[in-house]
């Protein structure tokens, strides 16, 4: 991966992944609203009624505990090893003040949509409980 294509994938809101995971949400009839920036960490699909938020995350980048979110990357590890604990950091506090607020969170990582079909179950439970 290039440099450029890690800074786009940093910045883009409408990722792929998120693209199915509001795909799956729809289908299911549920309906949201996105990245409401009046939340902790602009949770990527809110679901103001049920009090329920879905951030959908890239792995290495907020440092999933699978393969690849513990992978280094192979160069500018000072620039890039800081952001990405920084991230974390962010996450950790974004979570912290929404569960304090009564919010439920479920996150999905980029390597869960290898199994599509466990996703969607997990998304309905998430939903439905
Ligand atoms: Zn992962």
């Amino acid at each position: 991966m290039t440099r450029s294509e890690n800074m786009r994938r940093i910045k883009s809101k409408n990722t792929k992944p998120e693209l199915i995971v509001r795909k799956i949400i729809w289908s299911m009839g549920y309906r949201y609203r996105l990245h409401r920036k009046d939340l902790p960490g602009k949770p990527d699909i809110v679901f103001a009624r049920l009090k329920k938020v879905i951030f959908v995350h890239g792995c290495f980048w907020h440092g999933h505990t699978c393969k690849e979110g513990s992978r280094n990357p192979k160069s500018n590890l000072e620039y890039w090893l800081p952001k990405r604990q920084r991230n974390i950091e962010k996450d950790r506090q974004s979570i912290q003040t929404l569960k304090a607020a009564g919010w439920d969170i479920f996150i999905v990582w980029e390597c869960e949509f290898k199994n599509l079909d466990y996703l969607k179950k997990q998304l309905l439970e998430f939903l439905e409980n």
